[in-house]
């Protein structure tokens, strides 16, 4: 049998939290991208522009990854978030 010593999780849904937690990473590592970049625009500096073109397809292509990953991470925040999860 599999691992029977990581908790009551049965392996169906210990897959699901897997996706999920991988899905949280890749989609915080791109609102943080965005955040910081956003961050460099204010100083004149836009660095997805400079790797991949000012308004070609691979930048909007980010932009829009960007947006997308922090509509998921508002919507699942209140239910991860261990500060304002909880009262
Ligand atoms: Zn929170």
């Amino acid at each position: 049998m599999s691992k029977a010593t990581e908790g009551p999780l049965k392996p169906q849904r210990k897959g699901v939290k897997e996706i999920m937690k991988n899905l949280h990473m890749v989609t915080v590592t791109l609102v943080l991208v965005g955040a910081l970049n956003w961050g460099l625009v204010a100083l004149g500096f836009n660095l997805v522009t400079l790797l991949l073109g000012e308004g070609s397809m691979l930048t909007n292509l980010v932009y829009i990854l960007i947006g997308v990953s922090a509509v998921y991470e508002i919507a699942i925040h209140k239910g991860s978030c261990k500060l304002c999860g909880k009262k």
